[in-house]
């Protein structure tokens, strides 16, 4: 096989066959091949598709690159939730500790930002000392103690994930049904769980800009779930604008800790109860999806939910005292506002600029080698349908270096489109319950 002939055929629209693709993964992950070489391929990928049997291919493949892991001797359900990615969306910080104060095990393979989204690695990273890189045997310690344990792609986990992941956050090549099914599936499948709830994101700050579109994603991730075994179901969930307050590593721990404490924004709150009450409901711990949204509620009011939170991450090597005094986090050194330039209500936001933005002021990586400033984010003060005030602060920016300030404002300022009308339409957090 000479690589340079797969990527010209997938170039011309070609198909390859299941032995072409498991020999292209299985040489990139042994490092047989470049990341030039790959990364022409991943793009030929996202400019021409795949088929159906190269989508299952490229899956196992992926899946296949490493361990496959067998909980089966950990007594409970293991569920898992995966989010296709979004601007502000911390809702696995949320949820993992929710599920598993409610009995249940959630061993959790995430990933980190990608593309214009934030990961849940970087903002679990922003907490001092915490290891989302435990060993196999760690990991399962830390799940059989507590119930959870949230770790990323390893060398014998996924591994064909963890390399293709970080390059196409720097290569444009995210944007594909077809990896994106493939590195999801291929990392939830290699968890040993018994069912996965999916949130597909839908809107300007997602990967599937238009409902049409993450709903052909849903379903191929269904599907391929489904015929491994699993129960999984998919929710339409929206990213026309961001998720909660605020989009930036440690802002968005302080949130997601709000949430676990009762308190923090309507909307996070909301998807948490609902994505974690699907949970619920598929690892067989409620009878049914409202039954498990009341379970939520209550492991939040009675505080084990949070105290959960501080159990994982003090297993996990973390600072817990963070639970109590999130002033702990990092924090930017300077603020900036970005007013509003009229009078009116807010009509649209470009959500992924916001996310470029926070990437753009240290937030997330433009090449491989990038280290993150956990510090920097935005704070988001109108959603859409809000009256504002001319001069009225839209976003306030979080930064510590000065140097692409000019470029992060200016994507923000654009962001934002103000009408005199309030719009029709507000956009629901939920676009589809289920697709199972
Ligand atoms: N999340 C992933 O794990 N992979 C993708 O390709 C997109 C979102």
């Amino acid at each position: 096989m000479r690589t340079v002939d797969l990527i010209r055929r997938k170039r011309d629209s070609g198909e390859l066959t299941r032995e072409e693709i498991g020999e292209l993964i299985a040489a990139y992950t042994a490092g047989d091949i470049p990341d030039y070489q790959m990364s022409a391929w991943l793009m030929a990928v996202v400019l021409r598709g795949m088929t159906r049997p190269e989508i299952a291919a490229l899956t196992e493949s992926m899946l296949h690159s490493g361990q496959v892991l067998d909980f089966s001797g950990l007594a409970g359900r293991k569920v898992d939730k995966h989010s296709t990615g979004g601007v502000g969306d911390k809702t696995s910080l949320v949820i993992a500790p929710i599920v598993a104060a409610g009995g249940l095990k959630v061993p959790m393979i995430s990933g980190r930002g990608l593309g214009h989204t934030g990961g849940t690695l970087d903002k679990l990273e922003s907490i001092p000392g915490f290891n989302v890189n435990l060993s196999l045997a760690d990991f399962r310690r830390v799940l059989q103690t507590c119930g959870c344990s949230l770790i990323g792609q390893t060398a014998q986990i996924a591994p064909a994930d963890k390399k293709m992941y970080a390059l196409r956050d720097v290569t444009g090549t995210v944007e594909s049904p077809a990896l994106i099914c493939a590195s999801i599936m291929s990392k939830k499948l290699a968890e040993g769980i018994d069912a996965l709830v999916l949130d597909v994101k839908t809107g300007s700050g997602a990967f599937m800009k238009n409902v049409e579109d993450a709903a052909h994603l849903a379903e191929l991730m269904v599907e391929t779930g489904k015929s491994m075994g699993k129960s999984v179901v998919a929710l339409l969930t929206d990213m026309s604008q961001p998720l909660g307050r605020s989009a930036g590593n440690a802002m968005e721990v302080v949130e997601a800790i709000e949430v676990l404490g009762g308190a923090g924004p309507a909307d996070l709150r909301e998807l948490c109860l609902e994505l974690s009450a699907w949970m619920f409901f598929l690892g067989e711990r409620v009878k049914t999806v409202d039954e498990g949204k009341k379970l939520s509620a209550d492991l939040i009011a009675s505080g084990q939910a949070r105290e959960k939170f501080r159990e994982i991450v003090g297993l996990q090597g973390g600072d817990a005292g963070v639970v109590d005094d999130p002033r702990r986090l990092a924090r930017a050194r300077q603020t900036l506002d970005v007013t509003s330039p009229a009078a009116g209500y807010m009509a649209a936001i470009q959500c992924e600029q916001l996310g470029v933005a926070c990437a753009v002021l240290g937030g997330g990586r433009e090449k491989k080698e990038d280290s993150i400033d956990p510090a920097v984010g935005l704070e988001f003060h109108k959603r859409i349908g809000d009256p504002v005030e001319r001069g009225e602060p839209l976003c306030t920016l979080h930064y510590n270096a000065g140097a692409r300030l000019v470029e992060a404002r200016r994507l923000v300022e654009t962001a934002y489109r103000i009408e005199p009308e309030k719009p029709k339409a507000i956009p629901p957090l939920i676009h589809r319950a289920a697709i199972s």
